[in-house]
């Protein structure tokens, strides 16, 4: 298997890449669109960044919003009819707690768009869970705790629900299909002394992919940075044992733990990725990316309410360029180091490209 999680995917799509920039009159459709379809979920995260107050990350988010069934097929239909590549459901909420993801899982599998999602797993069940495993490519499930006291300390979920949800993925397994099952560890300091177990847990209930990320606790990159480097030392021992001792024989374990400890300050004015993965909310609006999905003052680009997305992306390329990131994103950003690569090759002196 290849790379999963380089950032180098993007520079497969060169024609994309080229249409980004202001002076071309070019408008492509985006690679990736992530769908916020629900903003409902059944666990209830003590960090989940969309429910906190102190984090700007969906600091506009209304519970009860969720994209109407119809809306929903006609999303569809149009990403299909624009050559969307993929699409990831995620939060807001959990995307199986909406009520019409089997509609749309299908209406999905009818097109050639590859879809995933990202779910705490209670719900990968049933006629969804099959869907999934024989149409999707890829889905995430985000995990903290590592045995069922600990994780409904966590998520305020009923009890037993991380045996559940480890047999949720067991079954996931005997559908059959190819869709890549992974989990994401948010690793903070209640759970960092526990990672070894909790991925050999994970090994054993035959999930293809661990991967670990910090669990963000502040809109400052340094007040990021502190928390973690307490409990650092601590992750990298239990990583490094968990990849001596399980990795290997389809099972793979990403260490991004590192990799997001950056600063969070930012000096360039116009954002690349937000043409190629942007996010559509459950509240109709089309946010430029994850990290400002629910931010209204900052982060929208427009709205669905009476437009389709089809309409709306090929109607104005100006407001692609209405967020200024050195001025409201000087905080997480997930595609902070894609979007200094792209800027660095759309940079590059045409003059001088063929002296390489
Ligand atoms: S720079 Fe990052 S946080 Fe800002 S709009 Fe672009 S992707 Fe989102």
């Amino acid at each position: 298997m290849g790379l999963l999680y380089t950032r180098m995917k993007i520079f497969h799509f060169s024609e994309k890449l080229d249409s980004l920039r202001r002076e071309s009159e070019l408008i492509l459709p985006p690679v990736n669109v992530r769908i916020k379809p629900t903003n409902a979920c059944n666990h209830n995260c003590s960090y989940c960044a969309y429910r906190v107050d102190h984090l700007q990350l969906g600091k506009d988010m209304v519970r009860k919003d969720f994209i109407p069934r119809d809306k929903m097929l006609e999303i569809v239909d149009d990403l299909a009819e624009m050559g969307v590549r993929a699409v990831t459901f995620s939060g807001g909420g959990d995307p199986f707690c909406y009520p019409y993801l089997q509609d749309t899982v299908e209406r999905l599998a009818e097109t050639k768009i590859r879809f995933a999602a990202l779910t705490n797993g209670s719900r990968l069940t049933g006629r969804l869970a099959e869907l999934f495993s024989l149409h999707a490519t890829w889905i995430r499930i985000s995990m903290d705790g590592w045995d069922d006291e600990s994780y409904t300390r966590y998520r305020g979920c009923p009890g037993g629900e991380f045996s559940r949800i480890l047999a949720n993925m067991e079954a996931f397994r005997k559908y059959g299909g190819n869709c890549y099952l992974g989990v994401c560890i948010v690793v903070d300091k209640g759970n960092c002394s526990h990672i070894y177990d909790l991925i050999k847990r994970l090994h054993e209930a035959g999930v293809d992919s661990v991967k670990l990320s910090p669990c963000i606790v502040s809109n400052s990159g340094a007040e990021n940075n502190m928390y973690h480097e307490q409990i650092f030392t601590v992750v990298k021992e239990q990583t490094a044992r968990a990849v001596n001792e399980l990795e290997g024989n389809k099972f793979e374990i990403f260490d991004s733990y590192h990799t997001q400890l950056a600063t969070f300050s930012k000096s360039h004015h116009w954002c690349p990725y937000l043409q190629i993965s942007p996010v559509i909310g459950a509240d109709l609006n089309v946010y430029s990316c994850h990290d400002k999905a629910y931010n209204l003052g900052e982060g929208v680009l427009g709205s669905l309410k009476d437009m389709r997305f089809k309409e709306f992306w090929f109607s104005d390329k100006s407001r692609f360029f209405s967020i200024d990131p050195a001025s409201v994103c000087n905080h997480h950003c997930v595609v902070d180091s894609s979007n200094l690569q792209i800027l660095e090759y759309l940079d590059a002196d045409p003059d001088h490209l063929d002296f390489v």
